[in-house]
């Protein structure tokens, strides 16, 4: 283990590593919508999956809306079912 690896663990530091909280929850302003290009693209991966929670640290009710604005995007051709040249 380093140096770098034990000055963290001493901060308290869980089994799971530090919690991450929720963007949306922390900043109401930010909009979850299928037109907001950005944050689509954020949460899917580059195989065009939606990338998961224990990844985005997203609460439950946040990751739902994320979800389904990730889906009407890919219905609206905006992000990927899936990237063909990863086969
Ligand atoms: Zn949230």
């Amino acid at each position: 283990m380093t140096a770098a690896r034990k000055r963290i663990k001493k901060k308290k530091l869980s089994r799971f590593g530090r919690k991450k909280k929720c963007r949306f929850c922390g900043n109401p302003s930010l909009e979850i919508s299928f037109k907001n290009e950005k944050l689509v693209q954020r949460h899917v991966s580059d195989r065009g999956k939606i990338v998961a929670r224990r990844v985005t640290g997203n609460c439950a009710k946040h990751q739902r809306m994320v979800a389904q604005a990730v889906k009407v995007a890919r219905f609206l051709a905006l992000a990927p079912y899936v990237r063909e040249h990863y086969r």
